[in-house]
């Protein structure tokens, strides 16, 4: 099956995006209706549902932020009574305090219908054995993915996080043909294989992958399928949304935005859109949830999105990789720094593996920025010149990307940290003291 829902999925764009704004209008006018947070959004501007007529009104109203979810912890938005929710997920902060989200049945199968319809589009199906190695619980992964698997017919291996050994156990043993997990975790798995003398590629079946919860770049795509043969797919979401939603298709060419759940905006730093296809920062409207307003969030990415008509055939417009966390960028010597940049820069070297760390300091109030990098076991070299060599390449690389000399530390194969979850790239230790 190439399509979940192929009449949705192929619907003409004109058509779509008719169809977008009205369930954008109803969305408004329920949520005024029943949640006393988005009234007192809408009535700051003094605008009504009813004066939502087009986009340029729809940009009046006031963006949403993380911190309105904090505000009303835990459950403050919620504008449905817990009768009427089936599920709640957390999501850890990293600051203050988690964000509560509450599911009601529609907003379930909502959330499962969109991965559902993303799954069938790099070509899952019931024929897959699925090994779910996204932590299950209070975090948006584990469910989610096991769900949607279930829904297109494949058989659902809930091994969760960790326990790497079984993993790879399982792996060999069962007839599995496809992961889901965090980029990181992928990788890990790998280097473990590769410790244990397993072949992925000769040992198991497993041939694609579903890849989310953290940010990663195309080389490392490229690295783990040169490394094990696995073909992964990006994917994007948060438990503010319903969870993980948008995947990439068969072309791998972004990710779908199905626009019948979802607005996507791409705003630049004054408010106002991008062009079709340019960077600025991401703003999602849920446009059929149940539990709480999400009206003009903004989550806090860097990505761009276009409504061109994808090569699979589909309609519904695709985000792009996400390139930068708005709040991630640092300061560095006056210079705006992107950890994203640093990954892509590591990418392009054939010796060294996607793991890096970005240490800031400031001795003497001048800022020092030191990246630690992984050279891959088969490239170690024999003479220390060859080693000064690699070094130099990177830091002449990271001077024409980022505009900033740099220190850059090669580390030995396996030293730097892998995470199981979310990677932490950057320690800033400067003080101004
Ligand atoms: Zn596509």
């Amino acid at each position: 099956m190439t399509f979940w829902n192929e009449e949705l999925e192929t619907m003409p764009a004109d058509k779509l995006k008719e169809m977008q704004f009205r369930l954008l209008q109803n969305e408004i006018k329920t949520m005024y209706g029943k949640s006393a947070f988005f009234r007192k959004r809408m009535d700051s501007v003094g605008l009504k549902p009813e004066d939502i007529t087009d986009m340029e009104q729809f940009r009046k109203i006031p963006c949403m932020k993380k911190t309105d979810l904090r505000d009303n912890y835990p459950d403050g938005l919620f504008v449905v009574p817990y009768d009427d929710l089936v599920r709640v997920h957390v999501s850890s902060g990293t600051t203050g305090k988690p964000t509560v989200a509450g599911y009601t049945q529609k907003d379930i199968d909502n959330w499962t219908e969109s991965l559902a319809r993303g799954m069938t589009s790099f070509g899952a199906g019931k024929k897959d054995v699925m090994q779910n190695m996204h932590g299950y619980g209070l975090f948006t992964g584990g469910l989610g993915v096991h769900y949607a698997g279930e829904r297109i017919g494949a058989t659902v291996i809930p091994t969760g996080v960790g326990n790497t050994d079984r993993q790879i156990q399982l792996m060999q043993d069962l007839p599995v043909t496809f992961l889901a997990g965090t980029p990181s975790y992928m990788f890990h798995i790998a280097d473990v294989c590769d410790q244990k003398g397993i072949d992925i590629r000769r040992d198991t079946k497993v041939r694609k992958a579903l890849c989310g919860g953290e940010p990663w770049s195309e080389s490392m795509r490229k690295k783990l399928y040169d490394r094990t043969g696995i073909k992964a797919y990006s994917c994007y979401g948060a438990s503010e949304f319903y969870g993980p939603m948008f995947l990439e298709c068969s072309e791998q060419a972004g990710m779908h935005v199905w626009a019948d759940l979802a607005l996507v905006e791409i705003l630049d730093k004054d408010g106002n859109p991008v062009p079709d296809g340019e960077q600025g920062e991401v703003v999602v409207t849920m446009l059929q949830k149940e539990a709480f307003p999400l009206i003009r969030y903004k989550i806090g990415d860097i990505s761009s999105i276009t409504w061109e008509k994808c090569k699979c055939g589909r309609t519904h417009p695709r985000l792009g990789r996400i390139t930068g966390r708005a709040d991630d960028m640092i300061v560095v010597r006056g210079i705006n720094v992107f950890p994203s940049q640093v990954e892509s820069v590591i990418g392009e070297m054939p010796f060294l593996a996607p793991f890096y760390h970005i240490t800031l300091t400031n001795p003497n109030y001048m800022d020092k920025m030191v990246v630690d990098v992984e050279i891959l076991p088969e490239c170690l070299p024999d003479m220390t010149d060859q080693l000064d060599r690699m070094t130099q390449q990177v830091v002449d690389r990271m001077k024409e990307i980022l505009n900033l000399k740099v220190v850059v530390k090669i580390n030995l194969p396996n030293t730097l940290e892998r995470c199981d979850g979310k990677s932490k790239h950057v320690t800033d230790n400067r003080s101004w003291d």
